[in-house]
């Protein structure tokens, strides 16, 4: 189930949370993701307390990287990364988004967490499956991992060209007819529920895994929008976390 919290100003998974597990997809009123003191300010001014930080560096790649502390430092940076899980207690995950889908990953039974960013580079190139792949290489159970897909651009908002519609149904023919409708002649595409999908195909119980029903561009209040903001106005990013306590 998703939940807001409106002192936080955050959604999160009931699939996720609980008293050692914190997870959670920012919304607007945080500020932009991409300046790394708005996220530090959310954890002090709460007062959620953890020992280190992992900001990867995104770059719309399939790269993922399984996280170890190197330094005693409280922020650690990821260079060319999409994707980064630990098992590691203390260490919060981000990534940040604005119409991308970002995911949060949580084997519990194994404990074992992960984050990552997707577009449609991301998940024409099946990144939510080689998050479930790494995972379970380092020792979670396809059967005990919880996804939650964070807030993305609606199929609504989200059209895309005949170039790119081709590449997806070369790679997902069984599924274009689900992922793909025509509205006023273009195709628009539905990213979080290929991501879904994704996560089905691969074993996840559908159970396991909580869906945002929210698009980015048409909510305005609250959250940040490219599609919206790079025609109109300065747009920023929604950053989002998991922290194993
Ligand atoms: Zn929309």
């Amino acid at each position: 189930m998703i939940i807001y919290d409106s002192n936080l100003k955050i959604f999160s998974s009931s699939l996720l949370n609980d008293s050692r597990y914190f997870s959670g997809f920012g919304t607007k009123f945080l500020g932009d993701g991409r300046k790394l003191e708005n996220i530090l300010n959310f954890f002090t001014s709460n007062n959620l307390s953890y020992k280190k930080m992992v900001i990867p560096e995104q770059i719309h790649s399939v790269n993922i990287e399984v996280f170890e502390s190197k330094s005693k430092e409280n922020l650690e940076k990821i260079s060319e990364t999409d994707g980064v899980i630990t098992k590691e207690k203390g260490v919060v995950l981000t990534v940040v988004t604005a119409d991308c889908s970002p995911l949060v990953f949580g084997d519990k039974t194994n404990g074992i967490v992960g984050i990552s960013h997707q577009g449609w580079r991301g998940s024409v190139k099946r990144m939510a499956q080689k998050m479930l792949d790494r995972m379970i290489k380092i020792g979670a159970s396809i059967e005990t991992i919880k996804v939650a897909i964070g807030p993305s651009i609606g199929e609504c908002c989200y059209d895309v060209d005949e170039d790119r519609y081709y590449e997806f149904r070369e790679e997902f023919d069984g599924y274009s007819a689900k992922i793909f409708h025509l509205r006023g002649g273009r195709r628009h595409l539905n990213l979080a529920l290929l991501n879904y999908l994704l996560l089905v195909e691969k074993g996840v119980k559908k159970e396991n895994i909580d869906y945002f029903p929210f698009c980015t561009k048409c909510d305005k209040e609250r959250f940040f929008s490219f599609r919206r903001g790079k025609k109109t106005e300065q747009y920023g990013e929604m950053f989002s976390f998991i922290l194993k306590t």
